[in-house]
């Protein structure tokens, strides 16, 4: 069964298709990249699975279950945005904890649960913290903390580090890999970096207007480009 199933996924915004039949089945464990330039609908696919926008026409699987109709909070998956919107008055540990505490688990548990994850992101001992004092690429991390601790089936990741400048980027994105690979965590990155997606994804699916024009393996995508359009996107420099 697979992971993720979208069927014919659509949203229109008034006259705009925003998204235009996608369907895609993910494999557990497989790290998709949604890739494709601004305003392709890379983001409002994202948002459709994490339930935050609704669909016009088509469904949502996680494994098997239809999520189309249910609210954010009652889907498996998990968000990260470019701006991370941690809590500023809580600490790292608190902003991280905070969705477990709604879960009702109590003290110890939650802070195993944030010691384990903090750890994980390479921030061992920064759970006292207040996350203002964070550098850009740490307060990324303590978003991705705070979304991996609630154990989501799927985790979307919506261009996480593009404000991040190059190096720490690639650095932070080998860092995802590995601790998606550790996990066996489902993943969809959005990027509109060709050469993030190259060197990230097990498999890329590239969008043009709304629509999937391709999705492959990257060194397929790479170089069997099945239209001008995927050929120039993926040769260009960035
Ligand atoms: P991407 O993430 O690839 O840049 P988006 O999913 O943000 O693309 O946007 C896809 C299209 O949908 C764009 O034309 C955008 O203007 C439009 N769009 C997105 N959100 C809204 C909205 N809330 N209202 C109207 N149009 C929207
Ligand atoms: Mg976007």
């Amino acid at each position: 069964m697979s992971a993720l199933e979208l069927q014919n996924l659509t949203r229109r915004f008034g006259p705009t298709t925003a998204v235009d039949e996608v369907s895609l089945k993910i494999a557990p464990g497989e790290l998709i990249s949604l890739l494709g330039p601004s305003g392709s609908g890379k983001s409002t696919v994202l948002r459709m699975i994490g339930g935050f926008e609704t669909a016009s026409a088509g469904r949502i699987l996680i494994e098997g279950r239809d999520m189309t109709p249910l609210p954010p909070e009652r889907r498996p998956t998990g968000m990260v945005f470019q701006s991370h919107a941690l809590w500023p008055h809580m600490t790292v540990a608190g902003n991280i904890g905070f969705g477990l505490r709604l879960r009702r688990l109590n003290r110890d548990e939650i802070r195993r649960k944030v010691d384990e994850v903090l750890a994980l992101v390479g921030l061992a001992g920064f759970g006292e913290r207040s996350p203002a004092k964070l550098s850009g690429g740490q307060q990324q991390r303590v978003a991705l903390a705070r979304s991996l601790v609630l154990e989501p089936k799927v985790l979307l990741l919506d261009e996480p580090f593009a404000s991040l400048d190059q190096h720490l980027r690639e650095h932070l994105r080998d860092e995802v890999r590995e601790i998606q690979r550790r996990l066996g965590i489902t993943m969809i990155f959005v990027t509109h970096g060709q050469d993030e997606a190259l060197a990230i994804a097990d498999r890329i699916a590239v969008m043009r207007a709304g629509r999937l024009e391709q999705i492959g393996r990257p060194e397929q995508i790479y170089r069997r480009p099945e239209s001008e359009f995927v050929a120039g996107f993926i040769g260009q420099i960035s």
